[in-house]
């Protein structure tokens, strides 16, 4: 089966115009294998400049812009949240759901993410539907458990036929942001266990659903990674901030 393969970009709350545009035309020099696609996801403020700035220099079709969050609601009296609407006037097609930052520092409940997974897909915007488990989680062997009551409420939301829309990525918690990641082999065997998860729903699907591995992936450890059977790319969080180390996990995807 040859899946599409993604390497999505998370800056965090980092970054700024100089990033936007460093990042810009260093992406318009990596060379990427068919059926790659890179997404770059910067804070609000700067998606519209990265748009811009990528159109501008007539990039690659294959370079897209995503969001790290969005609201579930279409419009209306919410202070300080953004629409589906908004995202896509600016040339947004991605966004990031249900990062592990949003469900522990702001709380985010699987149904709100399962809400969020609607109205992107409603809108026409693919979402990056993050999962994974603790570090604690993983010691007392209940990783897949937590995995699975992760994706239920988001298959019951939106049914699993949408999930050929859907990109998942499996990011423990304890490899985030901490420079341990998880070994190729742990990694593949948790991606498998996502894969079949959804294979015992749908196996038509289960094959199509892109899985990417996110949590401390860099310029070294991409390629391992990346040469797992049901590994399809990566969500990248600090090494996606330096346009040259960014590139080389580029072109191994
Ligand atoms: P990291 O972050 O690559 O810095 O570990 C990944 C993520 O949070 O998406």
């Amino acid at each position: 089966m040859n899946r599409r393969a993604i390497v999505a970009a998370n800056w965090k709350m980092n970054g700024g115009l100089a990033l936007v545009s460093t990042m810009v035309s260093e992406l318009n020099k990596v060379t990427l294998n068919d059926n790659v696609a890179v997404v770059v996801c910067p804070s609000f403020p700067y998606l519209a400049a990265f748009s811009q700035a990528s159109s501008a220099l007539n990039l690659s079709t294959s370079i897209q812009l995503g969001a790290q969050n969005l609201n579930e609601n279409a419009q209306g009296a919410f202070t300080g949240e953004v629409s589906t609407a908004m995202l896509q006037e600016v040339g947004v097609s991605y966004v990031i759901v249900g990062h592990s930052e949003r469900r522990s520092i702001y709380n985010e409940s699987s149904e709100l993410v399962a809400e969020k997974v609607a109205a992107a897909l409603n809108a026409g915007l693919t979402p990056i539907l993050c999962i994974g488990e603790s570090e604690s989680e993983r010691a007392n062997e209940q990783t897949e458990q937590v995995l699975a009551a992760q994706l239920q409420p988001v298959i019951e939301r939106v049914g699993i036929e949408k999930f050929t829309d859907v990109v998942i990525a499996y990011e423990p918690v304890w490899a985030i942001g901490t420079g341990k990641t998880a070994s190729p082999e742990m990694a593949q065997e948790t991606h498998q266990f996502i894969r079949e998860y959804i294979a015992k729903i749908d196996e038509s699907i289960a094959v199509k659903v892109p899985l990417l591995y996110g949590g401390s992936v860099n310029a070294k450890n991409c390629e391992q990674l990346f040469a797992q059977a049901d590994i399809d790319g990566g969500l990248i969080g600090g090494a996606s901030l330096k346009a040259e180390e960014f590139n080389v996990i580029c072109s191994a995807a």
